[in-house]
């Protein structure tokens, strides 16, 4: 099926459907998938733990390089870093509120980066994050720019967090996810958008199997 498809990049805002597609895509191609959110999402939980301030940017490098990230789960959905295997720590709420502080820092993702084109390097990769099209990997066989309006984006977080057992309000979601959203764009370093050669796709009115069966036709037909 993927003929000359190895490497595809999935980018795309806050709950636009890039986990969900992302592992069911990697599933049906037999490929291997990385989530690079969780990643930015370790080193801000290390950093926490750590009393390392969140806008120290010099620090947060020394701390990514320390530590490189191992990644484990069937579905890479936790991270081995130094002597803590993270799992639903990872989507704390104070790691919610401070990661995108975090992912600003360029001496953290110079080392990120690196550990993420180690693993693409290995080829049939579905790799998952903000950038990966534009930065990490501009050469990806298939780069996708998943879409979703805020309100939908922010009711898919919402539903995912009461099945995690939070009770929180809508309207506090939506707000922390304009707010991620903006941040991540505005940022001068690999701002979240998308690239000029990807495709894209706007999940308000797909679900996952949709989005997935759309991404598998166009890998064959590529
Ligand atoms: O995808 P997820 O919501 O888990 O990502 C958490 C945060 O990590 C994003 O809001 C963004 O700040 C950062 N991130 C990034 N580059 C990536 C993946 C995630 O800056 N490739």
């Amino acid at each position: 099926m993927a003929r000359g498809v190895s490497v595809i990049a999935i980018d795309g805002p806050v709950a636009a459907g890039k986990t969900a597609v992302g592992r069911e895509l990697a599933r049906t191609l037999g490929f291997g998938y990385l989530d690079t959110g969780i990643m930015y999402r370790a080193i801000t939980w290390l950093a926490l733990n750590n009393g390392i301030p969140v806008d120290d940017e010099t620090s947060l490098g020394e701390l990514a390089r320390a530590n490189p990230l191992g990644l484990v789960g069937d579905d890479s959905d936790q991270v081995l870093v130094a002597g803590h295997t993270l799992g639903p720590e990872l989507r704390d709420s104070a790691v919610d509120s401070n990661v995108s502080m975090v992912s600003k820092a360029t001496p953290v993702r110079i080392e990120l980066v690196a550990q993420q084109r180690q693993t693409a390097a290995k080829g049939n990769i579905v790799m998952i994050g903000r950038d990966i099209g534009t930065v990490v990997l501009p050469d990806a066989d298939l780069k996708v720019y998943l879409t979703a309006s805020p309100e939908n984006r922010a009711k898919r977080r919402w539903q995912e967090m009461r099945d995690r057992g939070k009770t929180v309000e809508l309207m506090t979601v939506l707000s922390e996810t304009v707010a991620r959203d903006q941040a991540d764009s505005s940022r001068k370093d690999s701002p979240l958008v998308a690239a000029k050669d990807a495709w894209e796709l706007d999940t308000d009115s797909l679900d996952v199997q949709q989005v997935v069966q759309k991404i598998v036709d166009q890998v064959g037909d590529s």
